[in-house]
């Protein structure tokens, strides 16, 4: 720049220094005061005390007063300074792998020093690497030192004066009305940010540390409470969007009723409450965007089927998309055994059909003449162009990745209805639903016709899941849908029986199996998924293929997994369905949705290896006839702790909430939603899997305040979600 060079140095270099700090802040997020104030401590620091050498332990932190006795810098094999200290009750090593002159000179033989780092175990004892060294005998802070997240160059002593300043600048106002806060038993947002920024030394240290003080709770609670406010109003604002209404038909004749005859057996009360449940969504003239929940074998494919053919009924298309070629051809026989007897044409779509099936594929669902239309993700990554399509139905939605679910709901309404009627949102993963490549002709228009903008209209959603969370996970998950339970099995089921048995006692199993064979039972054999190695994951799979056929030469084994050709998975899995496979060894492949009823005894494989919801999907595929099922759980030793905890969960309980539950406090929810980087990195205060109180408080709150107090909730939204227009979204 021309003027630069003009400028003194000294003049420039100033407000230089300032914009790298503002810069940096902005970085955090943290533009104004009100950010400031709610950047928290990511931990504390507790300073407050001199602790003996003697005393140390790896992994804690430590602060000491010692004495350097022994000092080292070597420059081979490579450069680093160590130095020995002492105090009255013992020693301990320092290391710095790079250092400078001046740190080589304070280490210097008979000078004493207050260190401070993380204390680790080393080769020769106990050691502090890059301690921080400070002078000895100068007054102990009273308090706990709050520690903040922070970035590259901006250190701690900054970021604490920027927030000091913030915290003298803005009022510390409540959003919430005294009365409510007392009701609540919750401390006042002023004395929860105070404490935490800066505790006193009469704090519970213990408490503010874990993130169990009260001061804590408050900022949880505030927090959940504004997520649950702007999720409700998400689903509010999704009210706004158009759906046509999709009349339920109530003739003795309507494809339902005819459906339903066909059947051989009548919905449970739980099958029949969700399925009306639905129906009166389908009628609205908004959008539905439902979550059908039942555990395994509760029998949602059905609700599914109803759910369709009261759509078709009404005049529209629908799309059924599973996430794996093996559910979505098992969708496919099951749905066009239901319905090519009522006279409508089912279409199959996915990624690996030929190009010329493809081609008479899509033709039919642009003509409009393919009424359901079932598939994988292939339904909408390609330009696939539905003629109206009025529902679309998710199953096991969340093996498309719960993780993108918030914010693929929240793209679903900025697609403005009219040119790409997102097929919409709610569910699916990444690549899915966002849908900008699927277009609903009008019914009104031709089908050649391009799809214009005067689609008024957005199909209606109901996504399937199997995998029962618990209520909070819910609550926070799923604030934005409505939830329909299949809370109870078919009748006539036998719970499973499920064995714990070490892989040294093989040959009993493979008993079990051919006993099995020999009444005429079918028999899954599950290997591990080894995630670092596909090929290995293959090996397991192929060698047990090959030492069950030996061992078994009376019976047919077959085998299954996610490399074969889609057209042999299908082959098998038909040879399987119709008992000419006595004995299956799969992959993983067969985990979700599979539904084999004279199936009745599952081995798996190196049980320690899976997830507990892994396991318990697993496990749901026996037991779904009238025989007597059985799961063996084939386990490695040694076992480690989570492992043992996995496998006694699966032992002790078959209710999937309860599973569900334990899994959630075994691994925490991030994993539980299957991706670490599930929308529950969007709380940043509050756990959902210890703080289930108050996500309960604050739902019960969001309630009542959107109800009475409307000009609360906007305040408390202001102060919550301020430049976290991401929220939903990140
Ligand atoms: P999921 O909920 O796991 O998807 P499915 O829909 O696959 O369960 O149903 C599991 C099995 O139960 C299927 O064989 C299905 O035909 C059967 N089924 C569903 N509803 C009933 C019912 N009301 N009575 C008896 N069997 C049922
Ligand atoms: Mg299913």
């Amino acid at each position: 720049m021309g003027t630069a060079q003009h400028t003194p140095a000294k003049v420039s270099a100033r407000p230089k220094a300032v914009a790298t700090t503002k810069q940096k802040l902005e970085r955090l997020g943290l533009v104004s005061p009100h950010d400031l104030i709610l950047h928290l401590p990511l931990r504390y620091e507790d300073e407050t005390e001199i602790m003996p050498i003697s005393s140390l332990r790896p992994g804690r932190s430590a602060q000491i007063e010692a004495m350097v006795i022994r000092s080292d810098a070597s420059y081979q094999p490579r450069r680093q300074l160590t130095a020995v200290v002492q105090d009255e009750t013992g020693e301990i090593g320092l290391r710095w792998l790079t250092f400078y002159p001046n740190q080589q000179q304070q280490m210097q033989v008979g000078r004493r020093w207050r260190i401070r780092g993380e204390v680790r175990g080393g080769l020769h004892g106990y050691e502090i690497i890059h301690p921080k060294v400070t002078v000895a005998d100068s007054p102990l802070p009273a308090a706990l030192t709050p520690v903040y997240p922070t970035t590259d160059g901006l250190s701690q002593p900054s970021l604490r004066k920027a927030i000091g300043q913030a915290l003298e600048r803005v009022e510390l106002n409540d959003t919430l009305e005294p009365a409510l806060i007392k009701r609540l038993g919750l401390q006042s947002f002023a004395e929860a940010i105070r404490t935490l920024h800066a505790p006193t030394p009469d704090m519970d240290a213990h408490a503010l540390i874990e993130h169990t003080h009260p001061s804590w709770l408050r900022i949880k609670f505030d927090e959940l409470l504004a997520q649950q406010l702007s999720l409700a109003a998400a689903r509010d604002a999704r009210r706004s969007l158009r759906a046509k209404s999709l009349k339920a038909n109530s003739k003795p004749d309507s494809l339902c009723a005819r459906l339903l005859k066909s059947l051989p057996f009548s919905l449970t009360s739980a099958q029949q409450r969700v399925t009306n449940e639905i129906s009166a969504d389908l009628q609205r003239e908004f959008p539905m965007y439902r979550l059908l929940q039942g555990d395994v074998g509760s029998g949602k494919t059905v609700v599914a089927a109803l759910a369709a053919l009261q759509a078709i009924d009404a005049g529209v298309q629908v799309a059924l998309m599973a996430p794996t070629e093996i559910l979505a051809e098992q969708h496919f026989q099951k749905l066009k055994m239901w319905c090519e007897p009522l006279g409508i044409e089912v279409c199959w779509l996915t990624g690996s059909i030929t190009p010329k099936a493809r081609k008479i594929a899509n033709e039919a669902i642009s003509s409009g003449r393919a009424r359901l239309i079932v598939g994988t993700q292939a339904l909408i990554q390609d330009s696939v162009e539905f003629f109206d399509l009025g529902l679309v139905i998710v199953d096991e939605q969340h093996r498309f990745g719960v993780a993108q679910r918030l914010s693929l709901s929240k793209k679903g309404e900025e697609l403005e209805a009219p040119r790409t009627p997102a097929m919409a949102t709610t569910s699916a993963g990444p690549a899915m639903l966002t849908a900008p490549s699927i277009s609903t002709v009008p019914t009104q228009q031709s089908a050649a016709s391009k799809p214009t903008a005067n689609k008024d209209w957005i199909p209606h959603q109901l996504t399937m899941s199997a995998t029962p969370i618990p209520r909070t996970l819910a609550m926070t998950f799923y604030a934005d849908l409505e939830v329909s339970s299949i809370d109870t099995l078919p009748p006539g089921r036998t719970p499973v029986v499920t064995k714990l048995i070490s892989s040294a006692r093989r040959d009993q199993v493979l008993g079990h199996v051919a006993q099995a064979c020999a009444i005429g039972q079918q028999v899954y054999w599950v290997c591990p998924l080894v995630q670092e190695s596909e090929s290995l994951d293959l090996q397991t799979a192929v060698d047990t293929h090959l030492a069950l056929t030996q061992a078994l030469p009376d019976y047919t084994v077959g085998l299954v997994h996610g490399q074969l050709p889609t057209a042999e998975k299908a082959a098998v899995m038909k040879a399987f369905r119709e008992a000419n496979i006595n004995v299956l060894v799969s992959t993983t492949v067969i985990e979700v949705g599979v539904d084999v009823p004279n199936a009745s005894l599952m081995v798996i494989e190196h049980a320690e290896r899976f997830g507990l919801a892994q396991l318990h999907q697993l496990r749901g595929r026996v037991g779904r006839g009238v025989a007597k099922s059985v799961c063996v759980l084939l386990y490695q030793t040694p076992l480690s702790m989570l492992a043992r905890e996995r496998l006694r969960a699966m032992y002790e309980t078959q209710d999937g909430f309860e599973i569900a539950q334990r899994d959630l406090d075994l691994r925490g929810p991030g994993e539980l939603l299957g991706s670490k980087q599930s929308g529950v990195t969007l709380l940043r205060f509050a756990d959902l899997a210890t703080d289930s109180a108050l996500v309960v408080a604050a739902r019960e709150t969001a309630t009542e305040l959107r109800a009475k107090a409307p000009q609360i909730v906007e305040r408390h939204l202001a102060r919550w979600m301020r430049g976290r227009e991401d929220f939903l979204r990140s």
